[in-house]
């Protein structure tokens, strides 16, 4: 069933449109109602986040996933079939009074063909976009923000006239398909530029070469934007990777107010530049004299941004439905001061353990770790698992409690060096 209201007024059952996309019907206008069913591409804990927060504010979800019993299948009705299954995706737009993802790396023909089909508010213009690195790097720099230094490499000569122009040490990507470092080569010397060409070459993708950049600080900023074009900005986030992982969001960020205004500030210009609907996650770099860089789009919810569930007025995945089904955006403050800790496959047995016992150092440091698990069931060592948020009355008190739990020991002790 279908409830839409459009500035015309209610459109009740039967007077909805099956695609949603019909002439005259501007996407500015039109409006998701509670009730109505959200579909979503990819059955993740994304999925699962978006859902869990979708059901509370009134509407169904279905979810299109090649595993049955997945994180989002636990909580959505399913449909378990491969992302590139047409016939699968044309039951998903049935079933579906809009449609939404939680990954990019969507099949451009699916994509079409659900807009064709369905509504898909968040177009695919975007995903065309933000799939490929050189694309997403020259449309930041046309919203006029700044990304390290970069070019297209197509031969081992580039390379090396690369990585003469940047200076060593210097980042060789794959423009598609990396996520988590992978697809990276870290060029630290002109002897490595024939096997970091042929090594990355050989995935077939094209590639990018990047300064790299000296940060200080790795920050991320989460934008929201509706079809009607109302934009808001969560709360910077610090981030700290470990093994290119990552392992803690710690908010507020340890910056300077005004490198948070700014990294707000051009999330939302990315966001109104590049004509976001639905979430943007913007990672960014910062210098030690305060210099911003993008790094990376992710045009969904973000890992960084699962401290916003109880730390903020509005959590991200709230805020993607609203956005996604043109609802009036939520408030992102931020309540409290919070370190997200993700929980991997290796953290989970003693995570459990530890929520099931009075916790002394908890309530010494006055922290309120909260659990997250995704419902994945092998946990297998470094797999994203779930994430506690710890609440607390500062980011330090936070922190102390993640490193007297014990259950971080390593990461810990790779990042503190
Ligand atoms: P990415 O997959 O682009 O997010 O890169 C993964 C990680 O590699 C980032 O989180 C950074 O820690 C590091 N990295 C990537 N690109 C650069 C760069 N141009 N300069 C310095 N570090 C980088």
């Amino acid at each position: 069933m279908s409830r839409e209201v459009t500035a015309a007024g209610w459109q009740g059952e039967g007077q909805t449109s099956q695609t949603g996309n019909e002439p005259g019907q501007a996407a500015e206008q039109k409006v998701i109602l509670p009730g109505s069913t959200i579909g979503v591409l990819g059955g993740g804990q994304l999925g699962r986040m978006m859902a869990l927060a979708g059901s509370a504010m009134g509407y169904r979800f279905v979810t299109l996933d090649p595993t049955a019993d997945g994180p989002c299948g636990q909580v959505a009705e399913g449909i378990v079939a491969a992302y590139d299954d047409r016939e699968a995706a044309r039951e998903l737009a049935a079933r579906s009074d809009v449609i939404t993802y939680e990954f990019e790396n969507v099949d451009a023909e699916v994509a079409a063909m659900l807009m064709k089909e369905s509504y898909v508010p968040q177009g695919s213009e975007l995903l065309y976009t933000t799939q490929h690195r050189l694309r997403e790097k020259r449309a930041i720099e046309a919203a006029g923000v700044r990304v390290a230094p970069y070019r297209e490499i197509r031969s081992s000569v580039e390379l090396l006239e690369g990585v003469r122009q940047f200076g060593l040490p210097c980042v060789l990507k794959t423009a598609t398909g990396g996520y988590d470092g992978k697809g990276q080569w870290v060029v630290r010397a002109e002897s490595e530029v024939e096997e970091a060409y042929a090594t990355l070459a050989r995935s077939g993708a094209e590639l990018v070469l990047e300064q790299f950049i000296r940060f200080e600080r790795e920050l991320s900023v989460i934008a929201a934007r509706s079809p009607h074009g109302e934009v808001k900005a969560f709360p910077v986030s610090e981030n700290i990777h470990v093994e290119n992982i990552l392992h803690l969001s710690i908010v507020p960020a340890r910056v300077d107010e005004q490198v948070q205004r700014e990294a707000e500030a051009l999330a939302i210009r990315i966001a109104e530049g590049l004509g976001v609907v639905g979430l943007i996650a913007v990672e960014l770099f910062q210098t030690a004299d305060g210099e911003l860089f993008v790094n990376e789009l992710a045009p969904r919810p973000h890992n960084s941004g699962h401290y916003t569930m109880e730390a903020c007025r509005t959590s991200q995945f709230e805020q993607h439905v609203r956005a996604v089904c043109n609802l009036p955006l939520g408030d992102p403050s931020l309540m409290t001061p919070v370190v997200m800790v993700n929980v991997l496959g290796q953290h989970v047995e003693p995570v459990i353990r530890r929520m099931a016992a009075a916790d002394e150092a908890a309530a010494r440091l006055g922290a309120e770790p909260k659990l997250h698990l995704y419902g994945k069931k092998d946990a297998v060592h470094k797999r994203k698992m779930g994430h506690v948020n710890v609440l607390a009355s500062s980011v330090e008190a936070a922190l102390d409690w993640i490193e007297e739990t014990g259950i971080w020991t390593e990461e810990i002790t790779n990042w503190k060096v």
